[in-house]
């Protein structure tokens, strides 16, 4: 299939529920379509994906393509890239393929833009349509944030990019939205598998989710014990708050928090819209996934840490002195 047309959304289901970086996707996917004059459709591969087709749809998807036998129930990186590939080259061929910035994401871009001999981008903050050539311009962040670099890429061929999580506005819905639902068969066998799960561990974590919360505390190295990240973060301030826990490298090194709860380069990327920021210096690695937060409150006993370069608010002092009050304060001010 040569002429490439219209742009595909690969689609992630969490809890039953399309995943926020999917209605994202939705609607940045809907403007580029839109731009190019194209149908914009996405692709779910999910056992249970009908209801989540239905508000794809509501969502700006113009079609959607549902694959129900994967040969897993959960996602691996193999037999899926094989399944988007085939999607990719006999069922359609889209000019543009996003994806979320997101574990999957960050699994499935790289290998199918290998498989497709095709450009990508990840981690984009900005998409747009050159409007000369049709092709796909992509900005996003590089030398830890502190420069925008924007790619123009060429024709050819499918276009790849992975979005960050926050960086585009969801389609708002409309359960009048028509679409159609297309049941495709997923085309591989046990074959292509190449990992096995062997256990699932759901982690245990008071909150919601880091990637999804609308206010985060984020603790680093600078808190003295497992017990004071307890007593003072995920018990202290992000419990009043509602809010989510996370860290730095440098707090898992310390074994203060699990490696899944790492944000930055090597760890998660967060956007939430308040990120307090509680003894950790801002190492460039750190704010790669935390630069897409709106407001950063920032407390640290050093006036010159890094992080007060990046924060709105910055408290200089100790955690053990700052937080208790602030939480009298913010539980005074949550109550009326
Ligand atoms: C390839 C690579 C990838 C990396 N990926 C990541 C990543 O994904 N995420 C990440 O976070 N890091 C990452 N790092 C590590 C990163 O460079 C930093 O080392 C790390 O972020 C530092 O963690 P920290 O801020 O907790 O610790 P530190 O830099 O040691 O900072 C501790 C801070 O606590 C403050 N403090 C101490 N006591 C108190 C107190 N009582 N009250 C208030 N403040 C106090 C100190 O003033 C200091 O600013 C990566 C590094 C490399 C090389």
């Amino acid at each position: 299939m040569a002429d490439h047309k219209g742009v595909f959304i690969y689609g992630e289901i969490s809890e039953g529920k399309l995943a926020p970086v999917t209605l994202e996707l939705l609607g940045i996917g809907r403007r580029l379509a839109d731009a190019r004059g194209e149908e914009c459709a996405a692709v779910l591969i999910d056992r249970k994906a009908d209801d989540c087709a239905r508000e794809a749809i509501a969502c700006g998807a113009d079609r959607v393509y549902v694959v129900q036998d994967a040969p897993t129930e959960f996602f691996e990186g193999a037999s899926f890239t094989a399944i988007l590939e085939r999607l990719c080259t006999e069922t359609a061929a889209p000019a543009i393929l996003l994806l979320g910035q997101t574990i999957t994401g960050r699994d499935l871009a790289p290998r199918l833009a290998f498989r497709l001999k095709a450009g990508l981008v990840m981690d984009c903050v900005g998409l747009a349509i050159d409007p000369e050539t049709r092709n796909l311009i992509a900005k996003k962040p590089v030398s830890g944030g502190n420069a925008l670099a924007t790619y123009a890429l060429k024709d050819g061929g499918p276009q790849l990019a992975t979005i960050r999580r926050r960086a585009m506005e969801p389609f708002k819905g409309d359960e009048r939205r028509q679409g159609e639902i297309v049941n495709v068969p997923a085309g591989v066998d046990a074959s292509e598998v190449k990992a096995k799960r062997i256990e699932r561990v759901l982690e245990e974590s008071e909150g919601p989710s880091i990637e999804n919360a609308e206010i985060v505390v984020g603790g680093g190295r600078g808190i003295d014990s497992t017990e004071e990240f307890e007593e003072y973060i995920t018990k202290g301030l992000a419990r009043t708050l509602g809010a989510g826990v996370g860290g730095t490298r440098g707090a898992v090194d310390a074994g203060l928090i699990s490696e899944q709860s790492q944000v930055g380069l090597t760890g998660k990327i967060i956007g939430p819209n308040l990120y307090f920021a509680v003894a950790l210096s801002g190492a460039i690695q750190h704010m790669a996934g935390c630069s897409g937060a709106r407001n950063i409150v920032a407390i640290n006993l050093d006036e010159n840490a890094q992080i007060f370069k990046f924060a709105r608010f910055g408290i200089v002092g100790d955690y053990r002195q700052v937080i208790p009050p602030l939480i009298e304060r913010l539980t005074e001010l949550l109550s009326t």
